[in-house]
């Protein structure tokens, strides 16, 4: 076996050693005409419902093993699927009077015979279809060379995927996934962020990554560097071992950090806070010694399921937050969905512009007497009576958005005074300044608000017109690019002058290479993925705040990202920090 080093976006640092794990990918792209001829194709098929029979009968002696005899009978109607002559039969005969190829064959069949069977009505039909939709699935994967993601994974694997959604990625089993790799994907993709959150090594933006590598293969993932070493030989195994203990005995040291202030060594005081995307992430925010939860993106409440979550689930949610922070500081920013945050249970249209499209606040205040919008407003304020809460709203672009998105907070909550259901008082009101717009018109927007805090992970993006998804133009996502700069400092004196704070949730903030600037800048709270926050502190512990203003003072005037680089990498004493673990913004 010879070693292969393929590279990526490091996303979540970390190292994993395992097996891989390939994912197939949900909606595979499937051609329709066959290119080798009808003869290879219906070759191709009968070999896949052949493998797949041999799947399925592994699958069924392994939960026979683990659960019982019971249970593995849910397999044998997968086995009669796979002999059942008029299933095959019509994708036989479609190959051969269409030209057509295996999988576009089997796609076209299953949703007949499926649609069919749903249309009956009747319980036990409703389940053939299920039972059907599944073996297609797995008939699918054998036939693009993958592993259904259906199939359990009994060790420990680093996942390849051509892409993860972000419900992908919140399921993936944490006792077993060490690491993950996707084809697809940048920085700041979400499923990037969750990994983050997960504490799971990742790489992504990992071109090619399926046709590298074969379900099996050792792999070792190297979050940090963007790496991933394909059957590496026992000595770099042995060295990656190391590397692992190493990052294991720092991550001790800094715990000792948890109950510590963050405060620089010339005493100026920051708030550190923790991103989240649902309750259960709260837990690993204060295990980081996390001041506060600086975003909570509650988009995920909705995704990955067919119903729009009732207020009474919301509430429930908010309010479990609010409890485990007891009375820290808890902003939760209302439902940002469009871009790539697609939502199953709104069926929207896809757009050719997602991330300038109707999406966030617009989409909020827009739907039909908003009632998305105020049902979430309504839960909020009801939670908000159990603890500190703030209520942020996303991708603000004018003045006019903030007023109407305020109004209908004040209606929903003059709603429930009168209805005599409590609601929390006074909960402060801020937004996310991540459009341009907003951070150039941030002097107008504080005297309305109660803070800010900037979403550098889509500012950056639509400062610089750089798709933050699209790993071909990563090089121009700058966050050090003085325009950006320039944005982040014209938004944070803004709120200053008006009393306000301001904050910062995207990831630069969690950047250590980046903290000494926004330091200097004058940021007081920055909010991150749980895992970043106890080295965050442990640098700004390190530094002084003083000559932090004057090192950000030279970086605005400076012309370009190259030259700010440089000038962070030549001052002294915060410099160790640059190299320690921690997400790097490229
Ligand atoms: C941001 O844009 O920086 C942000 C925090 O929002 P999201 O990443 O959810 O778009
Ligand atoms: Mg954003």
């Amino acid at each position: 076996m010879t070693l292969r080093k393929l590279q990526g976006i490091g996303a979540s640092t970390g190292i994993a050693i395992a097996r891989a794990h390939r994912l197939a990918s949900a909606e595979p792209v499937i051609e329709k005409a066959s290119k080798p001829g009808t003869e290879e194709e219906l070759a191709r098929f009968a070999a896949a419902v052949h493998l797949a029979g041999i799947q399925v009968r592994e699958l069924m002696a392994l939960t026979a093993e683990k659960l019982g005899e019971a249970e593995a009978k849910i397999f044998e109607a997968h086995l009669l699927v796979l002999d059942d002559p008029e299933l095959l039969g019509s994708v036989r005969e479609l190959i051969v009077a269409q030209g057509a190829t295996a999988e576009y064959a089997l796609r076209e069949v299953a949703r007949e015979i499926t649609a069919s069977f749903e249309a009956l009505n009747t319980e036990y039909l409703r389940e053939r279809a299920g039972d059907i939709r599944d073996v297609t699935q797995r008939i699918m994967a054998v036939l693009s060379g993958a592993v259904t993601g259906s199939q359990p994974i009994e060790q420990a694997v680093i996942i390849v995927a051509h892409d993860l959604t972000p419900s992908d990625t919140v399921q993936l089993n944490r006792e077993y996934v060490k690491g993950f790799t996707t084809e697809m994907g940048g920085i700041t993709s979400h499923s990037a962020i969750m990994a983050r959150s997960m504490e799971i090594p990742a790489v992504v933006g990992m071109a090619d990554a399926l046709q590298e590598v074969r379900h099996n293969d050792l792999l070792i993932l190297d979050g940090e560097a963007g790496e991933l070493l394909v059957n590496p030989p026992a000595g770099i195994v042995a060295e990656y071992e190391a590397k692992l203990l190493e990052a294991e005995r720092r991550k001790e040291n800094r715990a000792l950090l948890a109950a510590q202030p963050t405060i620089s060594l010339d005493g100026h005081r920051i708030e550190l806070a923790g991103n989240i995307g649902s309750p259960g992430d709260v837990a690993a925010v204060l295990r980081h010694g996390g001041e506060g939860i600086g975003l909570f993106r509650t988009e995920f409440l909705y995704m990955g399921r067919e119903e729009l979550p009732s207020e009474e689930e919301q509430f429930m949610a908010y309010r479990s937050v609010l409890e485990q922070m007891e009375g820290k500081p808890v902003v939760v920013r209302t439902i940002d969905v469009g871009g790539d945050k697609e939502l199953p249970c709104l069926e929207l249209p896809k757009e050719d512009n997602p991330f300038l499209g109707f999406r966030a606040i617009r989409l909020c205040l827009e739907t039909p007497e908003q009632v998305l919008f105020r049902t979430q407003l309504r839960a909020l304020l009801r939670a908000g009576v159990y603890g500190n809460l703030k209520i942020m709203f996303p991708m603000i672009a004018t003045l006019e958005e903030l007023r109407r998105a305020k109004s209908i907070l004040a209606e929903e909550k003059l709603k429930l005074e009168q209805a005599g259901i409590p609601a929390g008082t006074p909960i402060s009101v801020g937004m996310m300044v991540e459009i341009p717009a907003a951070a150039v018109m941030a002097d107008l927007f504080a005297p309305e608000v109660d803070f800010f805090s900037i979403g550098t992970n889509d500012l950056i993006q639509y400062t610089m017109a750089a798709d933050r998804m699209n790993s071909r133009v990563s090089y121009l996502y700058q966050p050090y690019n003085p325009a950006v700069l320039r944005l982040i400092k014209q938004v944070i004196d803004a709120a200053h002058r008006q009393g306000k704070w301001a904050g910062m949730c995207g990831e630069m903030a969690g950047s250590l290479a980046a903290i000494p600037l926004l330091l200097g800048l004058g940021l007081d709270e920055f909010s991150m993925s749980a895992p970043s926050i106890l080295a965050a502190r442990d640098s700004i512990r390190q530094l002084s705040h003083k000559e932090m203003e004057e090192l950000a003072r030279r970086a605005l005037s400076l012309g370009s990202a190259e030259e700010v680089k440089a000038l962070l990498e030549q001052a002294d004493g915060w410099s160790a920090g640059l190299q320690a673990a921690a997400p790097q913004v490229p």
